[in-house]
């Protein structure tokens, strides 16, 4: 199907861009169109702009600090696939954002687009709340940050205003000495994940797991934390019983939903499968 008619407009700042968005109800960014376009190519949103938002230069800086990392939104996948900083700095960020997709999507979709369209599966979303990023975004009264935690309410819903723009993400310092990994499936290479997990934690003076942050994706309507499991972690020494009772603490944490893909009982299944695997290769990085 063709897209509905529409006018464009390509802004030279965030002001700009803000004030077409007040002024034009209905209005849509886009960033890198790789889920938008089909959006509109199915007619399923028919908005009466577009506000195209290439021209922000600001918006496709990478900062590395001893504190944080910081992406712009218009940050694309193959941009954090070939930074090698960015992916020292975030070792489970490059992990996680390698399993986007394919080549042509990965050299446009960007940070800011996939965190706004909010699909419950998709890898840059998981990352920001099990990392405990903060976003920044931009409106007509001026700039909030919203913790990942706090900005996905559904699939494809976030707290975000239509007049709103994400301008970058915020991801705390990775100690050197983290340990991590992250496991997903897909049915295919490129495709969206059926499901994922990752985990991150540290290793106390006495050997112990400290700071355990489970998450997951394509596992419940928004990416979320497992802090039950996390709980039955933290203060342990991980063995083979301990993390068989946190997978199936996982699998019954998680409420999927069923699609042609898979029903809600072999994602669930899957969840506490994945989280084994996560945990036994987490034993190995450091
Ligand atoms: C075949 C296919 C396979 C894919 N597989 C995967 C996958 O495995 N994993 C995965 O994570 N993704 C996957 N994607 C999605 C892809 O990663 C998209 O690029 C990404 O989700 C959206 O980024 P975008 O820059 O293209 O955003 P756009 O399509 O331009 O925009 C998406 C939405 O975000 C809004 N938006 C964009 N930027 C901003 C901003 N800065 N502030 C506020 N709102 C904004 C737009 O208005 C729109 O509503 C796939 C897409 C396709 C077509």
């Amino acid at each position: 199907m063709k897209l509905s008619q529409l006018e464009y407009a390509r802004p030279g700042s965030v002001d700009e861009a803000i004030a077409l968005l007040q002024a034009n109800e209905g209005a849509k960014i886009i960033s890198g169109g790789q889920s938008l376009i089909p959006v509109l190519a199915f007619r399923l949103s028919a908005p009466p702009l577009l506000v195209d938002i290439g021209k922000l230069e600001a918006l496709r800086q990478v900062t590395i600090t001893a504190g944080q990392t910081r992406l712009g939104a218009r940050v694309r996948w193959c941009e954090i696939e070939r930074h090698a900083a960015l992916r020292a700095a975030q070792p489970l960020l490059a992990a996680m954002i390698d399993q986007v997709a394919h080549y042509q999507i990965r050299n446009r979709g960007t940070v800011g687009g996939s965190l706004a369209h909010a699909d419950p599966a998709a890898e840059m979303p998981g990352v920001a709340v099990v990392c405990d990023a903060v976003l920044r975004i931009a409106g007509p009264a001026g700039i909030r940050d919203v913790p990942a935690a706090e900005f996905f309410v559904g699939p494809l819903q976030t707290v975000l205003a239509d007049e709103e723009i994400i301008l970058e993400v915020m991801l705390p310092a990775w100690p050197a000495s983290r340990r991590w990994a992250f496991e997903e499936f897909a049915r295919r290479q490129g495709d969206f994940a059926l499901a994922g997990v990752a985990a991150h934690y540290d290793i106390d003076a006495a050997g112990l797991i400290n700071n355990m942050h489970v998450g997951v994706i394509g596992a419940d309507l928004i990416p979320r934390r497992l802090h039950d499991v996390e709980a039955l972690l933290n203060g342990r020494r991980l063995d083979a019983g301990l993390i068989e009772q946190a997978s199936a603490l996982a699998a019954a944490s998680v409420n999927p939903m069923s699609d042609l893909h898979a029903d809600a009982q072999y994602r669930k299944a899957l969840v506490g499968t994945l989280l084994q695997r996560v945990l036994h290769r987490s034993m190995q990085t450091q």
